[in-house]
């Protein structure tokens, strides 16, 4: 019993003030989410964004993701002008909505286009978690479809980022709709025999890791990313059984059979070269 007053006191000594934390310049500093280790943020932006102490891979916005991936100066993006419409005049829904196009300066939360990536050309849409959590609502859904139509008629390659929280409930049940619209774009552009990339990100939920992202002939992951449908608890209350730790992560996944790989930032952009290489049929002199 006396153990335990001590252990309690000593955990309450290790918690920084708020003058401590208050000590850290906005900005200048980033703290890792997972580990607390501290980074210049310019350092930070170097490592693409993945923490120098615990490999956390950072999220990261649609144009961060854009310059990462596509070669340099070379996007061009779709459908600029698709803006969501409140079809429920679901009360505030239209002032977030103009709130996170002003804070992001995307007309919504996802960006598609096309661009190439080591000289491939290849179709690329890459969902944004800061605007409306990355959920589906029907332009969405919309964007992800016609660049699907588009990747199938020009017979590129479609590379898809996902980073979401599930459909987006301010629009009911056209969100849900944009599950089989997606799935439909993706399987005709399947019939065009067009390679499907899906990249799932942190974190990749609801009805989007129902639908496309889930969906590609070869599914990748970023490690550590929390992927899965249900939340943890929702399940663990109706199977009525305690979860493994690891459980929704994409090591997890991939462990089960339900990714391909699980690929360090670092070699994101090559893995994908390498993949869209291999499925060009360009012929390599001698090399078989
Ligand atoms: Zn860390």
């Amino acid at each position: 019993m006396f153990k335990d007053l001590f252990r309690k006191q000593k955990r309450y000594a290790t918690i920084p003030s708020e003058q401590a934390k208050k000590e850290i310049p906005e900005g200048i500093m980033k703290k890792c989410p997972n580990c607390g280790h501290i980074m210049i943020a310019k350092e930070l932006e170097k490592n693409l964004k993945v923490c120098g102490n615990c490999d956390h891979h950072y999220s990261l916005s649609a144009p961060e993701r854009i310059r990462m991936i596509v070669d340099e100066g070379n996007f061009f993006e779709y459908d600029t002008d698709l803006i969501s419409d409140d079809p429920l005049s679901f009360p505030n829904y239209s002032k977030k909505l103009e709130a996170d196009r002003e804070k992001t300066r995307l007309n919504e939360a996802v960006v598609t286009g096309e661009g190439t990536i080591g000289g491939y050309p290849a179709v690329v849409g890459v969902m944004d978690s800061r605007f409306r959590m990355g959920s589906m609502g029907s332009v969405v859904g919309e964007k992800i479809a016609r660049a699907a139509d588009r990747a199938a008629t020009k017979g590129y390659p479609f590379i898809l980022f996902s980073a979401s929280g599930g459909a987006r409930m301010q629009e009911g049940v056209l969100s849900l709709m944009q599950m089989a619209k997606t799935s439909a774009a993706l399987e005709r552009m399947h019939r065009a025999r067009v390679l499907f990339v899906s990249i799932l990100t942190n974190p990749t939920t609801g009805g989007v890791s129902a639908s496309f992202s889930s969906l590609g002939d070869i599914n990748l992951a970023e490690p550590r990313a929390l992927i899965g449908f249900a939340g943890r608890r929702v399940i663990e209350q109706t199977v009525r059984q305690k979860l493994p730790e690891d459980f929704q992560t994409s090591e997890f996944l991939l462990k089960h059979g339900q990714l391909d790989q699980v690929v360090h930032r670092a070699e994101l952009r090559e893995t994908l070269i390498r993949i869209l290489d291999f499925h060009s049929g360009r012929d390599h002199d001698g090399d078989h």
